[in-house]
């Protein structure tokens, strides 16, 4: 390690000294003159190395668990490591730190420069599943030497997410069913999807079932894997008009987390009823009546009223009347919409006294169905027609009962439909605002004349206006839908689908009258 110079007597460092080898050296030096003979002195010579910082921190790993399960406590020790520096003094003192932002933290332990990795916060697997995390080791050496070490953590999953039904904007499924679907198809299809991985993630779905045997959920079949919905019958709008019920989605966790959704179904109607005249019948049931009615009465005269009812509804069911069949044209006149035949004229000598007229009925469905209904009008001296007429208004009041009847059952079904489209609408309004850029699509095949029905866009959707007659150029105002049904964007696949196929069929026509 040493050499020293014989004449002058300095010594100088030979090979390479290292403090953390050998912190001193002693050197024995003998001096001798050259006389005869020679005579020597002896000493000891004591070096001391002093040290530098020359090393760098180490850092060993102990213990490390590789996964972290998501539940994990703060606190929780996942690796244990060990620094040190073979330098002596402020070189060999080590500070530790973790040098990225991660949810973890070192923690002295009971032996000096051995850490524990522990965790700091909470842990979730579902925003952050992997971390590197980053030591780093310093020494107080001038200038200070530092090494760093990169721990990789994997965080494992917890069930701790229940399956989430995707029903956006609604906080419910909506679902609209035209009537008379073929009973085994699936009709629609309901999706949950859960944050979680694998067993913790795989959802599968029932149907909540009603206790009574007539539930409508009897007659529903769910496909548990891709959440599909089977009708088992022809739904019947005359029937059932709309039904919920309650889906649940389960995910295959242990334990297992499940949460449920309202499934509300609208039945819409399609035009499966043809009129059924009311007024007049037979005895042996067929649509035929005799009216008789004196000579000399005016223009004008009221001959009779034909009444018919539709089971449908709007369009469907609203009926017009026409005459199919008259023997004499300018006698009688038909209102279309009433169904009162009136005289058009006197009645003159050369007139027949007997008159067939047939009326045909025909709802407005997109193919319409009809009825026909014949009255015999007999022409008879104002005597007999007098006694007639008595008997006649004793059973127009009977008959006035029946229709009135009818009439109210239907008026209530639109009107609760109605009501439950609307306050509906306004649900959905509340959950989501748009943007009213509406565009008026004027519905092109219209040519009734009660009812007036405009189409328009607002966002995404396409709302029907429905209400009573009024001029082609009416203001709208963009926003108000006070009396508006909302039809599903045809664009829009999902929840609403099965109705977009059919968009035509989902009318509310009304006369000024009903409502
Ligand atoms: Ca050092
Ligand atoms: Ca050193
Ligand atoms: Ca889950
Ligand atoms: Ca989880
Ligand atoms: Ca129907
Ligand atoms: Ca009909």
């Amino acid at each position: 390690m040493f050499e020293l110079d014989k004449l002058t007597g300095e010594i100088k460092v030979k090979g390479v000294v290292d403090y953390e080898e050998n912190e001193s050296y002693e050197l024995d030096i003998e001096a001798s003159d050259k006389g005869t003979p020679p005579l020597a002195g002896e000493c000891r010579v004591i070096i001391k190395i002093k040290d530098v910082n020359d090393n760098p921190p180490e850092i060993e790993v102990t213990s490390l668990s590789n996964t972290v399960s998501e539940d994990s406590k703060p606190g929780t020790v996942i690796s244990l490591i060990s620094v040190t520096d073979k330098d002596s003094g402020g070189n060999g003192k080590i500070i530790s730190q973790i040098l990225n932002d991660v949810p973890f933290e070192l923690k002295p332990s009971y032996k000096e420069n051995i850490f524990s990795v522990v965790t700091k916060g909470v842990l979730d697997r579902e925003q952050v599943s992997h971390y590197d995390i980053t030591i780093k080791a310093t020494d107080c050496g001038e200038p200070p030497l530092s090494s760093v070490k990169t721990l990789s953590i994997q965080i494992s999953d917890v069930n701790d997410n229940s399956p989430h039904f995707q029903h956006t904007p609604l906080e419910f499924y909506l679902f609209y069913l035209i009537e008379n679907n073929v009973a085994g198809n699936s009709i629609f299809s309901v999706s949950a999807t859960d944050k979680d991985v694998n067993e913790n993630a795989a959802v599968s779905y029932h149907i909540v079932r009603g206790r009574s045997e007539n539930d409508v959920t009897s007659f529903l079949n769910m496909n548990s894997e891709n959440g599909d919905i089977l009708a088992l019958k022809s739904f019947d709008f005359e029937t059932l008009k709309t039904f919920q019920f309650q889906v649940v989605a389960t995910d295959s966790g242990t334990p297992s987390l499940s949460s449920n959704v309202t499934v509300n179904v609208f039945i819409l109607d399609q035009n499966d009823n043809a009129p059924v005249i009311l007024y007049p019948v037979s005895s042996n049931g067929s649509a035929e009546g005799v009216e008789e009615i004196p000579r000399n009465v005016n223009a004008g005269h009221l001959v009779t009223k034909v009444r018919a009812y539709d089971a449908d509804i709007g369009y469907n069911g609203w009926l017009l009347f026409s005459l199919q069949e008259v023997t004499d044209h300018s006698l009688f006149g038909l209102d279309r919409y009433t169904g009162q035949i009136r005289t058009l004229r006197s009645f003159t000598e050369t007139d027949e006294a007997q008159h067939k007229l047939v009326i045909l009925v025909k709802d407005n469905g997109n193919v319409s169905l009809s009825a026909t209904a014949t009255v015999i009008v007999k022409v008879v001296e104002p005597k007999e027609a007098f006694a007639a007429s008595d008997v006649k208004s004793a059973t127009m009041d009977e008959e006035d009962y029946n229709v009135t009847f009818y009439l109210m059952i239907t008026l209530g079904s639109v009107s609760t439909l109605f009501l439950i489209s609307i306050i509906v609408l306004i649900a959905m309004q509340c959950s989501k605002s748009t943007d009213y850029t509406s565009k008026y699509l004027q519905e092109p095949n219209y040519d009734g004349t009660l009812c007036h029905s405009i189409q328009y866009r607002s966002g995404e959707k396409r709302y029907m206006l429905v209400g009573p007659r009024m001029s082609v150029g009416s203001t709208i105002v963009p926003g108000s839908h006070a009396n508006t049904l909302m039809l599903p964007d045809r664009r829009t696949a999902g929840e609403v689908r099965h109705f977009s196929d059919y968009p035509h069929r989902f009318r509310v026509a009304c006369s000024s009258g009903m409502f």
